[in-house]
């Protein structure tokens, strides 16, 4: 927390506005609104909850296809299941790790010829890093498929000066303890379609008709922010680009430190974007660097330091057994490669620069022990 928080918490309290709505949450909307340029914002509880809507407003429903990035988090698909719909997985290309337009286009180009075109394309920006969207979208226009932008991992990055979460028909942001801001748990789904986030509002609020009673034609849901826990990300969203700031300086530290190490390779930065670096990522090549990712995480454990795999790609989940999925070359699966490779360092923005050098001395010295060679 930054400090700013309580004073918007202290005002839900005095107002006594402890509700899934106030002002708060009226606020929050139009700030993250004005923050991103989108014209408008639904607040909910969670990100899981706005890739829900979003599925909602396109009038995805059971027997639909759903293309989806691989390599993500299962939130970003869960959904799709829940609309009782059936996802296709895409695989990631290497410059961004994330959605390969190449399958994209493979997977597009089949289902056209099947007639099985999918209703909504899922693409998330991983770790901050945009995809490639201008590829993408120009993709999904050709087939005339809506695009909704999983941004929960890069509120804050930019995509040629745009900022992520913008590009699609719906954008959705996380607000998870785990994300650049937090509001304990939340989420924002935004739009430039006016009347489609009127029924966002309305399916997030039990679907409840205008009358006097309680009245219901839809299927709603339970979906709305807290009004405390809209304060909370009011005063977040104040020091988000502290924090993007922060999560960069991080980066840039790991970088200087371990980039010359033979077999390590950071995620890269597409050219024209701006990543909020919300974890430092990298591939480790057993082969050359002499570690596993594995092996590394086991050392940096026993050193009370929590480093993570990366997302495990979702066609590998037995979750998701028997989905179809387009590698970006034929064998090449690159979303499986960076699983098996990738390693997130820790990212924390309390970290101090002492606790974010006692990191790199203990990947330094595992190295020079293990594979003197390697530096
Ligand atoms: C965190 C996250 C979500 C889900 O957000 P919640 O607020 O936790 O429901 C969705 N997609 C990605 C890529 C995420 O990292």
């Amino acid at each position: 927390m930054s400090g700013n928080e309580l004073k918007y918490i202290k005002d839900a309290f005095e107002t006594n506005w402890i509700a899934p709505l106030g002002p708060n949450v009226d606020a929050f909307e139009k700030e993250i609104a004005s923050y991103v340029g989108a014209n408008e914002a639904v607040a909910v509880s969670s990100g899981t909850a706005a890739i829900h809507l979003a599925l909602s407003l396109l009038e995805v429903s059971k027997g639909d296809k759903v293309f989806c990035s691989s390599l993500t988090f299962v939130a970003s698909a869960n959904p799709i299941l829940y609309q009782g719909a059936e996802p296709v997985f895409i695989d990631s290309e290497p410059e961004t790790w994330n959605m390969s337009p190449r399958a994209l286009e493979v997977a597009l180009r089949e289902a056209a010829i099947k007639g099985d075109l999918p209703k909504a394309v899922i693409v998330v920006n991983l770790y901050g890093q945009s995809a490639k969207m201008d590829e993408i979208l120009m993709l999904c226009k050709e087939y005339d498929i809506p695009v909704i932008e999983d941004a929960a991992e890069s509120l804050g990055s930019r995509y040629k000066g745009i900022p992520s979460g913008t590009f699609g028909k719906y954008g959705v942001y996380s607000f998870n303890g785990n994300k650049i801001i937090t509001t304990s748990g939340g989420g924002m789904l935004v739009s430039n379609d006016s009347e489609a986030m009127k029924k966002a509002r309305f399916l997030a609020t039990q679907a409840r008709d205008h009358a006097r009673h309680y009245q219901h034609r839809l299927l709603g849901y339970n979906y709305r922010l807290s009004n405390v826990l809209a304060g909370i990300g009011r005063g977040q969203l104040e020091v988000l680009d502290m924090r993007v700031m922060a999560k960069r300086d991080i980066f840039n530290r790991y970088f200087t430190e371990l980039s010359e190490i033979q077999g390590f390779e950071f995620m890269p930065e597409l050219q024209n974007t701006y990543s909020n670096r919300w974890l430092t990522t990298l591939t480790i090549n057993k082969a050359i660097a002499g570690i596993s990712v594995n092996d590394l995480l086991d050392v940096l454990a026993n050193e009370n330091i929590e480093a993570r795999p990366v997302w495990k790609p979702l066609h590998l989940q037995p979750l998701f057994n028997g989905v179809k999925y387009y590698p970006h070359n034929e064998g090449a699966d690159v979303s499986k490669q960076l699983f098996e490779t990738g390693i997130c360092l820790p990212s924390g923005t309390n970290m101090t620069d002492d606790d974010q050098m006692r990191v790199i001395d203990c990947i330094k010295n595992t190295l020079t022990i293990k594979y003197p060679v390697g530096l």
